[in-house]
């Protein structure tokens, strides 16, 4: 059997999601025998590859450039997974959305500044202005909730993926567990 393109993806999160990924231990070998890791911040891959089976997507989407990139994620992936809790429904990340984008800005680039206070123009991507759950801008397959879900979980997750099958994970999860 040809191994599956699996992507991860880190958007607006802190990356805990991610950890719990790896907290999948040695059952990491065995989904290597499975999947090919095509795309990630764990591995040296500069370009979104096409006809992905799975990508599993950490964070809510915040700036243009999550706008953007996923976007483009969701037309080069078959399976779109939300995953975790910022990702499902911006959790974190909206705790700024009662602000105004300048206030927020003025508020970590003026406010808390003890030398050259002054907000960025270039490099740092432009905030959107509410950071939203990745299912209001694109399609999304699967959510895993959980702050962050589970090694376990998203090892079943996986697994009941791999075999084809949409993984119920209601008595599974629940949100910020
Ligand atoms: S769901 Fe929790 S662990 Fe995952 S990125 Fe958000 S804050 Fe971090």
């Amino acid at each position: 059997m040809s191994k599956k393109k699996l992507a991860t993806v880190w958007l607006d999160g802190c990356s805990g999601c991610h950890m719990s990924f790896l907290d999948m231990d040695e059952r990491l070998i065995e989904l290597a025998g499975k999947v090919d890791l095509v795309y990630s911040p764990l591995v040296d891959a500069k370009e979104f590859p096409s006809d992905v089976d799975i990508t599993l997507v950490e964070g809510a989407v915040s700036s243009e450039e999550d706008l953007h990139k996923v976007r483009l994620i969701r037309g080069r992936t078959k399976v779109l997974v939300s995953l975790g809790d910022c990702a499902v429904t911006a959790n974190v990340p909206a705790m700024r959305n009662p602000f105004t984008v300048e206030s927020v800005y003025d508020r970590a680039y003026r406010e808390n500044a003890t030398l050259e206070p002054q907000t960025p123009t270039d490099v740092i991507p432009r905030l959107l202005r509410y950071a939203r759950p990745v299912h209001d801008v694109v399609s999304v397959d699967v959510y895993i909730p959980g702050c962050p879900p589970s090694a376990d979980v998203i090892y079943y997750a996986l697994t009941e993926l791999l075999e084809g099958r949409t993984p119920e994970l209601s008595s599974k999860t629940r949100f910020g567990a």
